[in-house]
């Protein structure tokens, strides 16, 4: 098995593993692990754009306010005033990479400003609809004029390896690299470091109706739960109220600014309904407020879809602001400026996370986690639009400077990689459809049962359900597999249980967890949901 040696390992190549990477260029060699092409990421995916304070009508408190408003009680308020305070410094970071954010045309000087659901005040820099896919592509750039920094697509991340005789109550105090598979060449690899990154994106794919992209399988959250670091508030999963509903369209989502621009959700009658659920926001309530009053308009109706329609603005207006999603609708057969869109809700982010401190450092002194796979305190029990890609380069800084401040401590590892029996790779050879229909049976699960609204019956239900897939992976499956569906469909199941089991332990509702048998919140559960290995 081939062995390689770097200095800082970091996994995932979103804005979170991209920025972490240029922020520690000059500290040593890095390598960059991911399981696809680079640029197949979430971070790409991102339309609305990042919140920051800006304007002068705006101010840092009121950023904070509609953090800690929609994170329903379970924000980190330190967390959200150290993310909210250091916004301004972590765009100059951006705008220094490359990014141009989109100019106010009237007023060039300033920044064009957007609103969106749970903002109190317009404070999200864009570059269009597709501010996601500029960031991604100028920090892929910007990483690949760096020679000490190496990005290897294709690779999968399986395992993280734990120093022998390191452990405190089962939890190492190291790791020491990881196992891969690498996929151009079919083979197994090691690669050892000083320190590690998790910078793997979140789970959106554990549901079958999902704006995520096919690399948000989880993975980052399982590989730190088996190793023994504690993951938090797994339950909270935002469910993006408006994706495209098209048979032919996989994922697109319609933007929360579409809204924040005045689009009006209709019912398959062709009327409004917002003002029923939330009768002053309206459209502008938080996500999760939004994707529940569309969840009960369409149990109420049997519908099949809502509608958001911008036709009432002018249709060169939403063809300037909207290019992406008008070009993609109209691909479709739907003309955005005159037609309303055809509208579902699907799952978008995961506000929980592996748990880390307010530098990105996990349970693991040497194991950080950034970006959407991690759980730092930000969003609590919901996130508010536009605070993720935030979050991702905030920690990724923060992980620098600690990772600066240890890097003398850190020791290269004289580990001695097990023999390959212990990480023996199989192929799959016959029965794949053993993987295709649980991979199918596992996100109608989560959908039907642990989706926008739930109860303790059907999470009881889906717990049982995913034990026995469980059983039958281990069973028959065990070990590793030099297949991409395979190793996913563990990792989901993992994730789906975790899940399941911090939904059932939160007897209450909040945030984007809605259980029917405790319609309100509690006090007693005003604390994060810990779960951990040993
Ligand atoms: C459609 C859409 C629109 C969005 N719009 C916005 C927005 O406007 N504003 C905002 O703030 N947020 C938005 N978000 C959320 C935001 O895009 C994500 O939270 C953020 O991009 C996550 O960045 P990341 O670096 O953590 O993960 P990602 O960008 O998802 O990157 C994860 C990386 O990890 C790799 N990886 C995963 N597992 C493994 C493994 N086992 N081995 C090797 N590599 C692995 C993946 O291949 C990928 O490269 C949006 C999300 C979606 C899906």
């Amino acid at each position: 098995m081939e062995v390689f040696k770097t200095d800082i390992l970091i996994i995932g190549s979103g804005i979170a593993g991209l920025s972490l990477a240029l922020k520690l260029k000059d500290l040593g060699e890095i390598i960059i692990l991911t399981k696809k092409r680079v640029f197949d990421t979430a971070t790409i995916l991102a339309q609305g754009g990042i919140a920051c304070v800006v304007d002068e009508e705006d101010s840092f408190e009121f950023h904070i306010k509609d953090t800690l408003t929609a994170g329903d009680g379970l924000c980190e308020p330190k967390i959200v005033e150290l993310v909210v305070k250091s916004a301004p410094e972590r765009i100059k970071d951006l705008i220094e990479w490359g990014i141009e954010f989109d100019k106010d045309p009237v007023n060039p000087s300033k920044y064009h400003l957007t609103l969106e659901g749970g903002h109190s005040k317009k404070r999200i820099l864009h570059i269009g609809d597709y501010t996601g896919r500029i960031i991604e592509n100028k920090l892929i750039e910007r990483v690949l004029e760096n020679f000490n920094i190496q990005i290897l697509e294709n690779h999968l991340v399986l395992k993280l390896i734990p120093e022998k005789d390191s452990s405190l109550n089962g939890t190492p105090k190291r790791v020491v690299g990881v196992y891969a598979l690498d996929f151009t060449h079919f083979k197994e690899r090691v690669f050892l470091a000083k320190v590690i990154a998790l910078c793997t994106g979140g789970a959106g794919k554990v549901y079958i109706y999902t704006s995520n992209p096919d690399t948000a399988t989880g993975d980052g959250i399982a590989l730190a739960y088996e190793v023994g670091c504690k993951i938090a508030n797994l339950e909270f999963i935002q469910f993006h109220p408006t994706c495209l509903y098209h048979p032919k369209a996989k994922n697109f989502l319609i933007s929360e600014a579409l809204r924040g621009e005045g689009a009006v959700l209709l019912n398959a009658e062709g009327k409004p309904f917002m003002f029923k659920y939330d009768p002053i926001r309206k459209e502008l309530a938080p996500r999760d407020v939004v994707t529940r009053a569309i969840d009960m308009e369409l149990k109420v109706t049997g519908a099949e879809c809502v509608y958001l329609d911008i036709s009432k603005l002018p249709s060169d207006y939403i063809k300037r602001r909207f290019p992406y999603i008008y070009e993609t609708c109209l691909k479709y057969g739907i003309d955005i400026t005159t037609q309303p869109i055809p509208v579902v809700p699907a799952a978008h982010y995961l506000c929980g996370g592996i748990l880390t401190n307010e530098w990105g450092q996990t349970d693991i002194n040497n194991l950080f986690a950034i970006g959407e796979c991690a759980c730092t305190g930000l969003h609590g029990a919901n996130r508010l639009a536009s605070n993720s890609l935030l979050e991702a380069i905030c920690f990724s800084h923060q992980a620098s400077i600690k990772i600066k401040e240890m890097w003398h401590s850190l020791k290269e590892t004289s580990y001695k990689v097990p023999p390959l029996q212990e990480f023996q790779i199989k192929e799959v050879k016959e029965e794949k459809v053993f993987i295709s229909h649980n991979w199918d049976w596992i996100r109608k699960l989560m959908w039907d049962f642990v989706g926008i609204v739930r109860n303790l019956k059907m999470l009881q239900f889906a717990k049982n359900r995913i034990e026995f897939i469980k059983k039958e992976l281990e069973t028959y499956w065990s070990g590793f597999y030099l297949d991409l569906d395979t190793m996913e469909l563990k990792n989901i199941c993992t994730v789906a249980e975790l899940i399941i089991i911090s939904a059932m332990q939160r007897l209450e509702s909040r945030g984007t967890h809605y259980l029917t048998d405790y319609p309100f919140k509690r006090k007693e559960f005003e604390k994060n949901t810990i779960i951990s290995k040993f």
